[in-house]
C-alpha cells in the first residue's frame, strides 16, 4: 500500500491506464486537425473524434449529433448557462438554479444577472434536496431556464432530476443539469430524466483533465445555445476552436470504461464507503451530511464536531480528502454548501469529504477508518488548531 492514500476523487480521478493506452497514437502518428478536410491526418483524427462522440452520447442516452466538445464542465456550465440566457432573452430571463451548486453554475447565472437577467437560487432542505413545492412557485412565464445539478460534489445528493425536469417543462422552460458527478458513476439518460442541456467533464471520470462535454437536445424541443467562443465554427458552430483531439478521445474512451463497468464499480465502491460510514459514525458526534438514501455510491461527507477539519486534516498526513474549511487569503470561509444545509460554522469547518474511486482498494479504506479514529480519539488536542492549509477542491 502506497501512502498518502487518495481519497478525493470528487476533486478529481487518476486517468485510466486504458484511457491514455487509445490517447497516445493521437498525439503523435494520428496528429492531424479534425477539421483538415483534404487529407487523411484529418480524417483520421476525424475518425477518432466521431468515434469518441458516439461513446460519449451512449453513455448518456444521446445521439452523437447532440454532443459538443468543450474544455471541461466549466466550460460547459457557462456556455449552458451563457448561452441559453443569449439566445432565449427574447421570450424571458428568468432562471432558476439552487444554493448548492457549482461555482462554474453559480458564478455564471451572477454573469447573467449583470447582463440584465433574474436569478432565483432556490435554497435546499436539510437533506440537500431541492424542494420540489418550492421549485414550482419560483417558475414564472419568464423562466427560460432551470439548472440543477445531478449529484452534488461536497455532499454526493442526488436530485430528484425526472420531478424536476418536469415542473421545468411543464411552465416552459429548458432544463440543463451540471452532471459532472454522476454521468459514469450512476445511470444517467438525457432522454428518460427529461434532460435538454447536460454538463459532463473528463477527468472526474478516469480520463484526462481539460476536456468536457456540453449534451444539446436536438429534438422535443431543439435546443440552441448562442456561442461564447468565436471563430472558426467548430462544433456546429456552438464552439469554436481546434479541437483536443487527443482529450476527446481519452474522454470517449473514458465513457465507454463507465457504461461497461459503473455498475459493478457502484456496488464495490457504496461497500466500501459503507464500512467507512459505519465505523466513523461509532464515534460520538459524528454525523453524516446530506440525504443517505439519494446518493452518489462513493462520497460520504461527515462532520467531526469538536473536531475542526484543516486541523484534522493536517494531522492526518496519510491522507488525502477534503474538508468542509476552505481557506481564502484572509478568512477561513466554511463550506457554502453545507452552511445551506443548516450547519454551524464549526460543523462545517468539521467535516471530512471521502471520495472513493475506481483504484481504491479496501486495504486502503481500512487504513482510513484506523488513521481517523486514531486522530479522533485524541482529537481535543486538533480543536481549533488548524492552520489556513489548504482548499476544498470542488
Ligand atoms: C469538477 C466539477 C466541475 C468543473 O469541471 P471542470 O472540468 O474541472 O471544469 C463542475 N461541476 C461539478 C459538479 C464538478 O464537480
Amino acid at each position: 500500500m502506497n501512502l498518502p492514500i487518495y481519497l478525493d476523487n470528487n476533486a478529481t480521478t487518476p486517468m485510466d491506464p486504458r484511457v491514455l493506452e487509445a490517447m497516445l497514437p493521437y498525439f503523435t502518428t494520428k496528429f492531424g486537425n479534425a477539421a483538415s478536410r483534404n487529407h487523411p491526418f484529418g480524417w483520421v483524427a476525424e475518425e477518432g473524434v466521431d468515434y469518441a462522440r458516439e461513446q460519449v452520447a451512449k453513455l448518456i442516452g444521446a445521439s452523437e449529433k447532440e454532443i459538443i466538445f468543450t474544455s471541461g464542465a466549466t466550460e460547459s456550465d457557462n456556455l449552458a448557462i451563457k448561452g441559453v440566457f443569449e439566445m432565449y432573452k427574447e421570450k424571458g430571463n428568468h432562471i432558476v438554479t439552487t444554493v448548492t451548486e457549482h461555482k462554474a453554475v453559480l458564478d455564471a447565472c451572477k454573469h447573467v444577472e449583470k447582463l440584465g437577467g433574474k436569478v432565483t437560487y432556490l435554497p435546499v432542505k436539510e437533506d440537500g434536496l431541492v424542494d420540489l413545492e418550492l421549485l414550482e412557485q419560483s417558475m414564472t412565464p419568464e423562466t427560460i431556464l432551470v439548472s440543477v445539478m445531478y449529484g452534488n460534489n461536497e455532499i454526493g445528493v442526488i436530485q430528484p432530476i425526472k420531478e424536476i425536469s418536469a415542473i421545468a417543462h411543464k411552465h416552459g422552460a429548458l432544463f440543463m443539469t451540471d452532471a459532472v458527478q454522476a454521468v459514469g458513476k450512476i445511470p444517467v439518460n438525457v432522454n428518460t430524466d427529461g434532460i435538454d442541456l447536460l454538463a459532463l467533464s473528463a477527468h472526474k471520470i478516469y480520463g484526462p483533465k481539460g476536456v468536457g462535454a456540453l449534451y444539446v437536445r436536438r429534438k422535443g424541443p431543439r435546443v440552441k445555445v448562442t456561442a461564447q467562443m468565436d471563430g472558426g465554427g467548430h462544433e456546429r458552430g456552438m464552439r469554436s476552436g481546434t479541437l483536443n483531439v487527443p482529450g476527446i478521445v481519452g474522454l470517449g474512451k473514458a465513457c465507454e470504461l463507465c457504461g461497461q463497468e459503473m455498475e459493478s464499480e457502484a456496488k464495490r465502491l457504496s461497500a466500501l464507503r459503507d464500512k467507512l460510514q459505519t465505523s466513523l459514525l461509532e464515534l460520538e458526534e459524528s454525523y453524516v451530511n446530506g440525504n443517505v438514501e439519494h446518493r452518489l455510491p462513493h462520497v460520504a461527507n461527515i462532520s467531526f464536531k469538536y473536531v475542526e477539519g484543516e486541523g484534522l486534516m493536517m494531522a492526518m498526513k496519510d491522507l488525502a480528502v477534503s474538508s468542509g474549511s476552505a481557506c481564502t487569503s484572509a478568512s477561513l470561509e466554511p463550506s457554502y454548501v453545507l452552511k445551506s444545509l443548516g450547519l454551524s460554522d464549526d460543523l462545517a469547518h468539521s467535516s471530512i469529504r471521502f471520495g472513493l474511486g475506481r483504484f481504491t482498494t479496501e486495504e486502503e479504506v481500512d487504513y482510513a477508518i484506523e488513521v481517523t479514529k486514531n486522530q479522533l480519539t485524541t482529537s481535543a488536542s486538533f480543536h481549533r488548531f488548524g492552520k489556513c492549509l489548504k482548499k476544498v477542491s470542488t
